[in-house]
């Protein structure tokens, strides 16, 4: 029987490889990385303290059916993320919510006082079409310039009004103190890790897995299909020019006489150094050892990719690149980065489900 081929071994590309292998399909999995889950990878540290080496994984859902798939490869963790913003000196809630404001103007409002204040200081915008227009519309110019401008600006080198409004719209306005950052009705985190998560999905007798294996270097017609999960316009040769990915360099540092760094999962940074957020590993794992593991991410243009950029024009020449792609008789785009959406882990999930049923 011949065999597929699947390129990349993050979400998208090992959910393929299990779905076709429990098809009855023999399938290859190939990454160019010496390792197997993508940027979800994660493993100990050197002082035995789990860390994402590729910046903070935090998975929720509020699909059962996408849940109850990764069940079957791993235990959870509950796990509720928070995140503070370091703002005017103080650390405040983000999602802004009632505390937030409270806070930060030293006032006692209730929700209903929390709401009125949203509705006084909110400017209305129609339509809603980029990221500033999601902020403005919803807390207003002064609380869009403390929380948002300036992380927009860091995270992805352009201002909030030439972003769509889909990256702002991850965040909401809440009227109540929920500090959670996600308030899906799954959150949990894979209570030995996404890496061994990964292990079990790739764990059958169908799948062949080739580390450190660039695409290029096979001979495609070994194949009878290719799911492939790479960027979609180095698929084609960045014929069509390059779409915009955006990178992040990651600074990692333990602690060793800190048992704690900070009392939440995420600290935000909007408007100071040139990271964006500082993340402490422990609180994301639960584990219970001496000294603290931390991440700073610095965002940049150049290197691996990580975010597509979701704006017009590169919405317009990913449309050009998916024609070609359609056209491409027995290989399937899936994934954050081949389908150049902002996608969560579930929804890559729920992407690769999808792609092989
Ligand atoms: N954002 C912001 N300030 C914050 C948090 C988020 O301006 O304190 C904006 C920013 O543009 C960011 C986007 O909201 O890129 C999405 O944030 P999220 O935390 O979902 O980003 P991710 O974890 O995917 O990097």
């Amino acid at each position: 029987m011949t065999e597929t081929l699947v390129v990349g071994a993050g979400f998208a590309g090992a959910v393929c490889a299990e779905r076709l292998a429990s098809q009855g399909r023999k399938v290859r999995i190939i990454d160019r990385r010496p390792h197997i889950a993508g940027n979800a990878y994660d493993e100990f540290d050197d002082n035995g303290v789990l860390i994402h080496r590729y910046g903070p994984h935090i998975f929720h859902t509020n699909a059962k059916r996408i849940f109850e798939y990764l069940s079957r490869f791993t235990h959870w963790r509950f796990y509720e993320h928070r995140v503070l913003a370091e703002v005017r000196g103080k650390r405040l809630p983000i999602p802004i919510n009632r505390t937030t404001l409270n806070g930060l103007y030293g006032l006692d409002l209730d929700e209903a006082g929390a709401a009125a204040f949203f509705e006084q200081v909110r400017t209305p915008r129609s339509p809603i079409v980029s990221s500033e227009d999601v902020v403005l519309n919803s807390v207003g110019p002064e609380l869009c310039e403390l929380f948002f401008r300036g992380y927009t600006r860091k995270q992805w080198g352009l201002d909030l009004s030439q972003l769509s409004a889909g990256v702002a719209a991850r965040i909401p306005t809440r009227t109540n103190d929920d500090d959670r950052y996600f308030t899906d009705s799954f959150q949990f985190m894979p209570a030995d890790g996404f890496t061994a998560m990964f292990r079990n999905i790739l764990d059958h007798p169908n799948i062949t897995v080739e580390l450190g294996v660039e695409f290029e270097s096979l001979d495609r017609r070994a194949f009878d299909r290719i799911f492939y999960t790479g960027p979609i316009d180095g698929y084609f040769g960045y014929r069509l020019g390059r779409l915009p990915y955006r990178s992040l360099r990651f600074e990692h540092e333990h602690l060793p006489d800190t048992d704690q760094a900070q009392p939440v999962g995420t600290v935000n940074y909007p408007n100071a150094h040139d990271f964006t957020r500082i993340t402490e590993f422990k609180h994301l794992s639960g584990q219970k050892v001496k000294g603290t593991s931390i991440v700073r991410e610095y965002p940049c243009a150049e290197g691996e990719p990580y975010y597509p950029v979701p704006r017009p024009e590169n919405e317009a020449l990913f449309r050009q690149y998916k024609a070609l792609a359609d056209a491409e008789r027995d290989v399937v785009f899936v994934g954050r980065l081949a389908q150049y959406r902002y996608y969560n882990m579930d929804q890559v999930v729920g992407a690769a489900l999808g792609a092989t049923e």
